[in-house]
């Protein structure tokens, strides 16, 4: 592309709104536009680099059989009313009324359209195991879109969706989709984890999930890893232990006055005391079946509770912390509560840290007063139990290894569903002995837009973008320093060279003068710059070539030059 013609904006100031770097590189270069709150139009440099993302999704997807296809973007209430997300999606979705009053929603993820179009047109085991694919819209409509195209409200999504007949078929694909998902996010030139996620309790037994992610300080999700193992999970999923916390023997329970000291914090504090002798209470509201719940969930003082396991635990449909007016009515006073209480209407549950016969600080239940000396298993009702409910955090142990906790960007995601979905839309298949059976199903999405994000977050410097080669707009940007007509000849015949080679090169003809010309190709960050500097050629018959990434410098004659480039392109492409 010749930039005297071309659409293409680069800006010298960062954008005030743009919170992290891959947001604020790819708006300064002139990748994307921001439309409205987590709405972003795609420009042509950012657009070539998505279809390039795009390309190596469905070729490897392609290899394994999968099959793509395109579903509306707006899909009809009825079919979520069927699985009974048209309510429970919440706020995430945006819903309208069409003309004719007919509920809609913009989708915000394609498994009831995918399985409503299965029972319609597959009904033999003979033509499973299927797998269907697409790349298109999503909308969300997120509490918070920030961060670009990292949490937009409109974004592309590859999602696939497989159907199978039993486990043993879904486990086998799993494992193909396994690999072709590391074989995409290698091809995209990512540093990558791929880690062991939570599936909910609905998956119920031995249903796997995993999630692809990328390594970076500015990722909103938390990774436990065992480096000496190999070990990845996500923080939400994994188990982990303290050790070495200083117990104390078992003693009286005595009242003592707590004024207004109400956290765990407060108290310890304000008694010279290490924080894991003392116990906190949250009191969890869920809904279970339908029905309303309390929880009391007892933890070390400095632990926090991991929703996921909590709601895991207690099979819940959906969980809070309890409101105020809610403790009021259980006859909880908020700040001094405590698993002494003689108040009905909820099950108390001690976290596994907690040493069930060591003595510990607790709310008294009662204002501006704890007790000392509360042994868990001594001073509490029987219909109490323990489970794992503290949230990972660094110093933890897996076995006799040390965590470490990492954050990460959550760029794809594989799940086996099971028959979540088949079941509540009463999807069955004939087996092959002529019998309905409902298959099962998995599926496995990719955040293609913020996939690029992604690589740019983590392949960047100071001046600008570093494009890994894969899934960089163009392969070479080409410039040339001078104004005589003969300089300008040359630069156009390399142009020309380079096309018929079939590389993609952006051509800045615009004679800008070298300053601007070099912040913008650093900007840009193609993975090669070509130089022709008059002088320099003129002199020496050289041209410069600079690899981006390594910032590498080699001047070559012009019969060399093609060769090289390639060379050097290739290389990069080898980076992972
Ligand atoms: P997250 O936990 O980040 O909200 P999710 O678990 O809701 O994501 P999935 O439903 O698994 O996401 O969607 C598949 C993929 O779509 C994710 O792995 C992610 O890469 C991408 N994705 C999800 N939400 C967004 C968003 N708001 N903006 C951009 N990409 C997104
Ligand atoms: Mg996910």
């Amino acid at each position: 592309m010749r930039l005297s013609q071309g659409y293409w904006q680069t800006l010298k100031e960062t954008p005030s709104d743009a919170d992290i770097v891959s947001q604020q590189l790819m708006m300064r270069a002139g990748l994307m536009y921001k439309t409205g709150a987590g709405l972003y139009t795609y420009l042509p440099m950012a657009f070539k680099s998505l279809k390039k993302i795009e390309k190596i999704i469905r070729e490897e997807l392609d290899k394994i059989n999968c099959f793509e296809i395109q579903m509306p973007v707006m899909t009809p209430a009825e079919l979520w009313h069927e699985t009974g997300r048209w309510d429970a999606m919440g706020g995430q979705m945006l819903k309208v009324k069409d003309r004719a009053e007919r509920e809609i929603c913009f989708s915000p993820t394609n498994e009831e359209t995918v399985t409503d179009l299965f029972r319609r047109t597959v009904n033999s085991y003979k033509q499973l195991p299927v797998c269907l694919y697409q790349i298109n819209t999503k909308f969300r409509d997120e509490i918070r879109p920030r961060f670009g195209l990292m949490r937009a409200r409109e974004f592309t999504m590859k999602d696939g969706y497989s159907f199978h007949m039993d486990k043993v078929s879904l486990d086998k694909f799993y494992d193909e989709i396994y690999i072709a998902y590391e074989n995409i996010f290698k091809r995209l030139g990512l540093e990558f984890i791929i880690v062991e996620a939570d599936g909910g309790a609905m998956t119920g037994g031995g249903a796997k999930t995993h999630e692809f992610q990328v390594v970076a300080d500015n990722g909103e999700d938390y990774v436990v890893t065992v480096p000496k193992t190999g070990f990845a999970a996500n923080i939400e999923k994994a188990m982990t232990v303290r050790r070495n916390i200083p117990l104390t023997p078992a003693g009286e329970l005595i009242k003592f006055a707590t004024p207004n000291q109400k956290t765990c914090e407060e108290v310890c504090a304000a008694h010279g005391l290490p924080i894991t002798q003392s116990l906190k209470s949250l009191v969890m509201h869920t809904v279970i079946n339908g029905k309303d719940q309390f929880f009391m969930v007892m933890m070390l003082g400095d632990d926090t509770l991991n929703e996921v396991k909590f709601k895991n635990k207690v099979n819940a449909e959906y969980i809070r912390p309890a409101q105020h007016v809610e403790l009021e009515k259980l006859g909880l006073v908020k700040g001094f509560m405590g698993p002494t209480t003689t108040a009905e209407g909820f099950k108390i549950i001690f976290d596994e840290a907690i040493d069930m016969s060591s003595s510990y600080i607790v709310g008294a239940n009662e204002p501006d007063h704890h007790l000392k000396g509360f042994v868990p298993s001594r001073d509490t009702k029987p219909k109490n139990f323990r489970a794992d409910m503290r949230l990972a955090k660094e110093g933890d142990f897996i076995g006799d290894n040390q965590i470490v906790l990492k954050k990460g960007i959550e760029v794809g995601h594989i799940f086996q569903l099971g028959d979540k979905y088949t079941k509540s839309m009463k999807v069955t298949v004939l087996n092959d002995q002529g019998k309905a059976v409902t298959p099962i199903m998995g599926c496995y999405g990719i955040g293609v837009t913020r996939v690029l994000a992604s690589a740019i977050e983590q392949s960047n410097d100071k001046d600008g973008i570093i494009f890994p080669a894969s899934i960089s707009p163009y392969d070479l940007y080409l410039g040339y320093i001078g104004k005589t007509p003969e300089t300008k000849e040359v630069a156009e015949g390399l142009y020309s060279e380079f096309k018929k080679a079939g590389l993609e090169v952006l051509f800045d003809d615009r004679q800008l003068g070298p300053g601007m010309m070099f912040k913008d190709a650093d900007l840009i960050g193609l993975p090669v710059r070509v130089i022709l500097g008059e002088r320099d050629f003129v002199a020496t018959g050289e041209i410069e070539i600079k690899v981006r990434k390594t910032g590498e410098t080699l001047k070559v004659k012009k019969d060399e030059l093609l060769n090289t480039v390639k060379k050097k392109l290739e290389e990069l492409s080898k980076w992972n």
